[in-house]
């Protein structure tokens, strides 16, 4: 297959929400929304998706920046990864934003990829990221998990027919801090949960969030409920730059006098969507902030896991990284 060679497309260029929303109302599946293009020109180059139309969304200015909304913030959906990572307003109140942020890719990526196409980003499975006709391709088997399949990158958990996992190093941040994820179509607008707005292959194998034909996601909005608190992130990959995580782990917590009196966690590459830590979570709140705590945590982090033939180390690795979230943060 040809590399580098794109096919045509019809290409548009809105420079408000009103106008691309009346373009993805109009071109329906056949209009590909583009932000930086980091995650779409990849597709494109492979032609393993030929979209007819693409509206590029990068001159919309409203769904730019970062606002103070009183006691929380919101991003603009076109805010690249770098203006996160070098935002002092996030850095103050929300750090684990900020570390998830520096840990995305490359310096080059993040000047130009955003965080709605950061959200919003395909899995990198690499059989279906070939153009391969695997079940997310419209096909009618999973390459991945197969006796002899590559599978050492995908998941533990929800697996159901796709292995995939979701690559965002951005997502398990955003859940930790229970952001809303702010959707337009001209309808109006919804307003869905983190956690509510990553979707696995059970609720829909062809799209990882809940974002349909016709709806652009226009901001995130983060609550002050985590503002300041106790905050920890970190990423294994196989190599420190320039690649997706194995497993990341993000963790939110509040703590009083050594005890843990609230806490959130979310895991990504073990799962589909960003994986919420809830046995990991109750084991900790109200308990002291200590290594035994963070042992007992970090060992429930796996109940439930079912590993593919070649990733049972996402287990041991998943257990440590939430056992270290909660002892080193
Ligand atoms: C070599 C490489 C390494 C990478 N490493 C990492 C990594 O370590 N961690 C990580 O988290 N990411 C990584 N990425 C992914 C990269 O960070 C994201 O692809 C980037 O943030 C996407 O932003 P974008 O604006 O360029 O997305 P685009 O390519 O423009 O869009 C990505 C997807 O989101 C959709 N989309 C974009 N904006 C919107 C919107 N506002 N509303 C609805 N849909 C939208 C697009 O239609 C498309 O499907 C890597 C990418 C590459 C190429
Ligand atoms: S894991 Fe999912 S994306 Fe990968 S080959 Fe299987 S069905 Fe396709």
């Amino acid at each position: 297959m040809a590399k580098d060679m794109m096919t045509r497309f019809e290409l548009y260029q809105p420079v408000d929400i009103a106008g691309a929303l009346e373009l993805v109302d109009k071109l329906g599946v056949d209009g590909w929304l583009i932000a930086g293009g980091q995650d779409s020109l990849d597709w494109f180059k492979d032609r393993a998706k030929r979209p007819g139309s693409v509206i590029d969304l990068s001159r919309i200015e409203s769904m730019r920046g970062i606002r103070e909304t009183g006691v929380g913030i919101e991003i603009g959906a076109l805010t690249t990864v770098t203006e996160i990572e070098e935002s002092a307003l996030i850095k103050s109140r929300f750090g684990v934003l900020t570390d998830a942020a520096s840990r995305v890719a490359s310096p080059q990526i993040r000047n130009v990829g955003t965080i709605g196409g950061n959200v919003c980003q395909d899995t990198r499975c690499w059989y279906y990221r070939s153009g391969i006709d695997c079940y997310r391709a419209g096909g009618s088997t999973c390459y991945a998990d197969t006796p002899e399949g590559m599978n050492r990158e995908h998941c533990l958990f929800g697996a159901d027919r796709c292995v995939a996992v979701s690559p965002s190093d951005l997502a398990p941040a955003l859940v930790v801090l229970d952001a809303s994820m702010v959707i337009q179509s001209r309808d109006g607008e919804r307003v869905v949960a983190a956690e509510e707005f990553f979707v696995g292959p059970d609720a829909d194998i062809e799209r990882m969030t809940v974002i349909k034909s016709g709806e652009i996601l226009t901001a995130i909005r983060i609550p002050g409920t985590w503002s300041g608190a106790t905050f920890y992130f970190e990423k294994v990959a196989d190599r420190n730059t320039w690649d997706f995580a194995l497993v990341n782990v993000a963790a939110a917590m509040r703590v009083e006098n050594d005890v843990i009196q609230d806490i959130r966690i979310a895991c990504g590459g073990v799962e589909c969507v960003p994986r919420r830590m809830s046995v990991a979570e109750d084991i900790a709140k109200g308990s002291a902030k200590d290594e035994e705590t963070a042992r007992l945590a970090g060992g429930s982090a796996s109940r439930g896991a079912v590993p593919l033939n070649y990733n049972h180390f996402k287990i041991s690795l998943l257990e440590n990284l939430v056992m270290r979230a909660i002892r080193d943060s």
